[in-house]
């Protein structure tokens, strides 16, 4: 009996953005220059692979800089981006530090910082505890940025402060789903202020775009990545929608 053949079709453009390219590289050069070991504040991206290599290199990953016994030893900030009083932390410690936030992210950063001095309220639309919310959300005093996790928040939503209101988003969220909570809020608050440009990056977009453009023609999809990437767990839900 003849084997079926078995079809594979590759996803296109996959596999790492260039600002985790960028901050692979930066913790790589960082031990080229300083020696090992350097500290990595975070995963440095959600990938077990490239952490586990990295470990091997010499990098050591902590989830805060108390952590970090040798303070005499260098710090890198991941990806994802930090709160502002990390970096303020580190030079209290007096420590050398990196900052690998990738420079998508540090423009919504100051995306919210400019609102925020032009006397807007801000609404983050992202996840609770990513740590790319966290670092957003920790550009400005607490109170500043509300976060909408869901439709369910947008429409519940009210605006109780006398104050303008402007939303941004986390660059990996689901283009679709972001589309659907920014249209409730747009309806509820039809002056709401939106960014100049797309926050969701051209990277977690030309991916979605790019599964999506082949999930229906496919038995199985596989997403090769990690469980606790935003951006993979995205595509699979991309995936998942497009083929039910
Ligand atoms: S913001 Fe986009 S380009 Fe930057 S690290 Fe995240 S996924 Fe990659």
């Amino acid at each position: 009996m003849k084997n079926k053949e078995l079809k594979i079709l590759l996803s296109a453009p996959r596999g790492f953005c260039a600002g985790v390219e960028r901050a692979i590289e930066i913790v790589e050069k960082s031990i080229q220059k300083f020696g090992a070991p350097v500290y990595v504040r975070h995963e440095i991206v959600h990938n077990k692979h490239v952490v586990d290599n990295l470990k091997n290199k010499g990098a050591i990953f902590v989830e805060e800089l108390e952590e970090i016994k040798d303070k005499s030893r260098p710090v890198i900030f991941s990806a994802h981006g930090v709160p502002k009083k990390i970096p303020e932390d580190a030079k209290n410690y007096k420590m050398t530090y990196i900052d690998a936030t990738c420079p998508l992210v540090s423009k919504v950063h100051r995306e919210a910082e400019n609102l925020n001095k032009a006397g807007y309220h801000i609404l983050l639309i992202g996840h609770k505890n990513h740590p790319e919310v966290i670092g957003t959300m920790g550009q400005l005093t607490e109170g500043s940025i509300d976060l909408i996790q869901s439709e369910e928040d947008a429409s519940k939503y009210q605006n109780n402060l006398d104050k303008k209101i402007a939303y941004i988003t986390q660059t990996t969220l689901s283009v679709d789903d972001t589309k659907e909570i920014i249209k409730l809020l747009k309806n509820k608050f039809p002056d709401i202020k939106e960014p100049m440009k797309e926050d969701i990056c051209y990277a977690t977009t030309n991916r979605q775009m790019a599964v999506k453009n082949i999930a229906k023609n496919c038995d199985m999809f596989f997403v090769i990545g990690s469980r606790n990437s935003s951006n993979s767990v995205r595509l699979v839900e991309v995936a998942k929608k497009i083929r039910m």
